[in-house]
């Protein structure tokens, strides 16, 4: 049987099960007559992807297929500013639609940018959570309890209404900003929460925060599984907050931009991409052709059920392939693998590529450390000095043979010399605002401000 079409339905689990297991025809049907609605309505409602595509001589009439999309031209974050700078305040990439609402982004790569969400937006987005939540395993009437930022950052909102829509009971705590973290510990305990939706940082935290309120994490709680985006959530990462609070951890990719466009399901082997409202490609770093299925290259999104803000071949600066084959569960949307690190956090130290979170397998080894660091990259003289901030679990534990271990496990890890500087329980998370901040903050690069420590 054919799932149900028409141009707006893009429902939430238990309607959501035909489309995410259409055959792969009709799904690339559904996604061609939405490509070109999409390419009509940017035409003539968006005049930054207007101008991009008349000074290149395109015209949407001219693209009816997938193929035919690597036709127009890939865009950045850097046009995102650029438009920005030329049409104070909101750019013209949010186009002329009724918008009810405006989200940033986290500002991590450069300055966070307004997106604006018409209603239609917001409720597509809230069904693709509520899609999520369902692949992760919560059902109706469990108890969610969300400790995102409720901020101008999306996640916190578009995760609540996604849980509302599912039928969870929804606690909308919010980050430790908002609700302190020993209190989210009680509330976690005494009103018995199943899922933990939050970043993988403050999750961890919670863990910290509970073993010092003398509590049992693995046995005093009723959760059962921790539901995780906005950060990457590293395998370490993953291992260490299953083992310690004893849950099933999930992990999805998104971003303010595209709303939420992936989600692992239970087998927790790559995020299916939701293809009846995305489009995915994987471009060629030097180039940014597409590139044949199974190659690693850039992460590409357009966004094709968006009305105000949408994203054309948006790249995401992410590095990933699409992982071959059917997935296990039945599910016939793609899958993208883990991905590797976003190309703009990618560090060069001596000449070598060196992702950041590299650092946490390290990190996985020594039980006497919590999960907190902050990588500070230096250059002295000619050469590049990579310190490695992180805490100790006790003062006891705050020992020269302890700094020692560390820096061994981490040139056994990275292959880089790296220095270990040790600090006592709790001062990191309290330096680096673990239980504040949107996001957490892993790397301080200070090479290009001829600063030297
Ligand atoms: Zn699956």
């Amino acid at each position: 049987m054919r799932p149900k079409f028409s141009l707006d339905y893009y429902p939430a689990p238990p309607e959501s099960a035909s489309i995410e297991s259409a055959s792969r025809e009709f799904l690339q049907e559904t996604q061609e007559a939405r490509l070109r609605a999409l390419l009509r309505r940017a035409w003539e409602r968006v005049p930054f992807y207007r101008q991009r595509w008349e000074s290149a001589g395109l015209r949407p009439e001219g693209i009816h297929t997938l193929r035919e999309l690597e036709l127009l031209p890939v865009v950045g974050r850097k046009d995102f500013e650029e438009s920005l700078r030329l049409h104070p305040p909101f750019g013209n990439y949010q186009g002329d639609f009724d918008a009810v609402r405006v989200q940033t982004s986290s500002g991590t790569s450069g300055k966070p940018k307004p997106f604006f969400q018409t209603q239609n937006d917001w409720d597509v987005v809230a069904n693709f959570w509520a899609r999520r939540f369902h692949a992760q395993g919560v059902r109706p009437g469990e108890i969610v309890q969300i400790v995102f930022a409720y901020s101008l950052f999306i996640a916190g909102f578009t995760a609540t209404e996604g849980a509302m829509r599912l039928g969870s009971l929804v606690v909308p705590a919010g980050s430790g900003a908002i609700t302190a973290s020993e209190r989210q510990v009680r509330i976690l305990k005494e009103w018995g929460t199943q899922v933990l939706v939050g970043t993988p940082t403050y999750v961890l935290h919670l863990a910290d925060v509970a073993e010092k309120m003398g509590l049992d994490t693995r046995r005093d709680f009723s959760l059962r599984r921790t539901i995780h985006t906005a950060e990457p959530l590293s395998e370490p990462a993953r291992k260490a907050i299953e083992d310690r609070w004893k849950v099933t951890a999930y992990d999805s990719f998104g971003s303010v931009e595209t709303g939420a466009p992936t989600f692992e399901c239970e087998y927790q082997d790559g995020y299916h991409i939701n293809e009846d409202g995305y489009l995915f490609e994987i471009l060629d770093p030097e180039s940014l052709r597409p590139l044949p299925d199974g190659e690693e290259g850039l992460v590409a999104v357009t966004s094709l059920f968006k009305e105000a803000s949408p994203v054309i071949r948006y790249n995401l600066e992410d590095v990933s392939s699409f992982l071959p084959g059917p997935c296990r569960c039945g599910r016939t949307f793609r899958r993208l693998a883990k991905v590797r690190g976003r190309a703009s956090e990618m560090l060069k130290i001596r000449g070598a590529v060196f992702y950041p979170t590299m650092v946490e397998t390290a990190l996985e080894k020594i039980p006497e450390l919590t999960r907190e660091y902050l990588l500070v990259v230096d250059r002295v003289g000619q050469l590049d000095c990579v310190t490695l901030q992180v805490e100790c679990r006790s003062e006891e534990g705050n020992t020269p043979l302890l700094k020692s271990r560390v820096e061994k496990e981490l040139r056994a890890t990275t292959g880089l010399s790296i220095e270990a500087r040790l600090f006592g329980p709790g001062e990191l998370a309290r330096a680096l605002q673990v239980a504040e901040r949107v996001k957490s903050k892993r790397i301080l690069d200070r090479r290009g401000e001829g600063h030297v420590s």
